[in-house]
């Protein structure tokens, strides 16, 4: 067998495609978005940079609030205030990560749930552990259910292995399988035998940023794997699977490059349409900003 490879570039190129003529046609306004980045951290800074132009060209508003590194987080929690109460911004994310002095999850839990995009308030998180469909979902997760989706393949029964527990990707990625009625194991570093859990899984989805851990003799003939691993070897971006070594074992699989990545800003762009259009249901959205040297008009 030889794998067929899962081109999250095209699918995601095919969302946003899609997403720029909703919006088009939108009657009223456009959606807007807005992303804090705290800092200089240069892998922020480029990822909140292709957010940005990925935004733009679907049509969506996007506002960058950069803020310096020695920020307080009382002034940092008043900006997030202002984004809340502002009707002209439908979504707000805070890049991560954020610097040490800043306590992540209070300040994440600060976002409005209505405006979070990024999926990633305890209130969101709930919504998706009660399999409620009002849930934001984080953007990677959504991704990789798209992926999967996208082969076709019945997901009902299947034995899904997650490698990662983390909040922005393992766990929800995990819930999301589970409200698909797969049977889930969830792995991490203190596993025992991961490649004998891994053996037994129908699909696995990876991300634990080991590069090219995963070998085909970790997999039965057929799995389905998503590979959300990105990490620089030489250079290079590699995935948690040695690509070249399983390709014959597994039946569909996301390549590093081009697999994963490419779905998150896609599906961050979803959610922020999404957000618009409750808004909007709410009567709740704005072309202004209300802002005193306003220029919306
Ligand atoms: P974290 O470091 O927060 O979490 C890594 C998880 O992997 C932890 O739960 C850790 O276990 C587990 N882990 C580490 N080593 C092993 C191992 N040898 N065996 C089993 N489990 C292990 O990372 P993230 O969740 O933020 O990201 C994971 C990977 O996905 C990274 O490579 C990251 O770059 C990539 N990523 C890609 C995205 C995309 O758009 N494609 C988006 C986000 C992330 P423990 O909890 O015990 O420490």
């Amino acid at each position: 067998m030889t794998a067929q490879i899962i081109d999250g570039k095209a699918i995601a190129q095919k969302t946003c495609d899609e997403l720029k003529t909703k919006i088009s046609s939108l009657q009223d306004g456009a959606p807007s978005l807005a992303v804090i980045l705290v800092g200089d951290d240069e892998a922020s800074q480029i990822y909140v940079r292709n957010k940005k132009k990925k935004a733009t060209e679907v049509g969506i508003d996007c506002h960058v609030i950069e803020l310096s590194a020695s920020i307080g987080e009382s002034a940092l929690l008043s900006t997030i205030d202002e984004l809340n109460d502002n009707p002209h911004i439908n979504g707000i994310i805070v890049q991560l990560p954020l610097p040490k002095h800043l306590d992540e999850q209070k300040i994440i839990a600060h976002i409005s749930p209505d405006k979070d995009v990024d999926g990633f308030t305890p209130y969101n998180s709930g919504l998706l552990s009660y399999n409620n469909p009002s849930a934001f979902v984080s953007a990677t997760p959504k991704g990789v259910l798209e992926l999967l989706k996208s082969t076709g393949i019945d997901l009902v029964g299947k034995h899904a292995v997650v490698i990662g527990r983390s909040h922005i990707v393992g766990r929800p990625v995990a819930k999301l399988l589970l409200n698909a009625d797969c049977t889930v194991t969830i792995t991490h570093s203190h596993t025992v035998n991961l490649p004998e859990i891994t053996q037994t899984a129908d699909i696995i989805v990876s991300a634990c940023g080991q590069p090219k851990m995963i070998k085909s003799s970790w997999l039965k003939e057929g799995v389905v794997i998503l590979d959300v691993g990105i990490t620089r070897v030489d250079g290079h971006l590699c995935g948690d699977v040695d690509f070249d070594d399983v390709k014959e074992k597994a039946s569909f699989i996301t390549p590093v490059p081009g697999g994963v990545g490419p779905m998150t800003i896609a599906m961050l762009l979803v959610n922020t349409y999404e957000a618009f259009l409750r808004a909007q249901a709410k009567g709740e959205t704005s072309h202004c900003c209300h802002h005193k040297n306003c220029h919306c008009h």
